[in-house]
C-alpha cells in the first residue's frame, strides 16, 4: 500500500485525527494554510473526483455534512472554505480523494 492517505486510514501512518466513521476520516493538514485546516478523506481509495460514479457520489454528500458538523463543533460557522483539487494541474498532490476544510479566521 503506497498511498499516504490509505495508510493513515488504517493507522499505519500517524495523523492528528479529529473524526472518523465507516466512510470518512478527518485529520489535521500537515502544512496548514488557515488557522484551522483539516482534510476530510474517504476511507476507500478513489484517486480523483474524475473517478466518482453513481455508487461513490454519496461520499461527497457525507463529506459536506461532516464539514458542516466540524464547523459547528469548532465554532467556525461564521466562515469556512471547502476545496477539492482535482488533478495535478489544479494542484492535487495526493491522489486520493479528499476535501480541504479551512476556517477559523475569526471564531464565532
Ligand atoms: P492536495 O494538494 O489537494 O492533494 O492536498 C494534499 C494535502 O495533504 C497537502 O496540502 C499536504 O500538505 C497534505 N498532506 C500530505 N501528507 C500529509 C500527512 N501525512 N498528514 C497530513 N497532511 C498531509
Ligand atoms: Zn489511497
Amino acid at each position: 500500500m503506497t498511498c499516504i492517505f490509505c495508510q493513515i486510514a488504517v493507522r499505519r501512518l500517524p495523523a492528528d485525527i479529529l473524526y472518523e466513521d465507516d466512510d470518512l476520516i478527518v485529520f489535521k493538514e500537515v502544512n496548514p494554510e488557515a488557522p484551522i485546516h483539516l482534510l476530510i478523506v474517504s476511507r476507500v481509495h478513489i484517486d480523483t473526483l474524475n473517478s466518482l460514479d453513481e455508487q461513490s457520489v454519496g461520499l461527497m454528500a457525507k463529506m459536506v455534512l461532516v464539514a458542516k458538523r466540524i464547523a459547528e463543533d469548532l465554532k467556525t460557522q461564521s466562515g469556512y472554505r471547502l476545496v477539492i483539487n482535482c488533478g495535478r494541474e489544479a494542484g492535487q498532490v495526493v491522489l486520493h480523494l479528499h476535501m480541504h476544510f479551512m476556517g477559523g479566521w475569526r471564531k464565532k
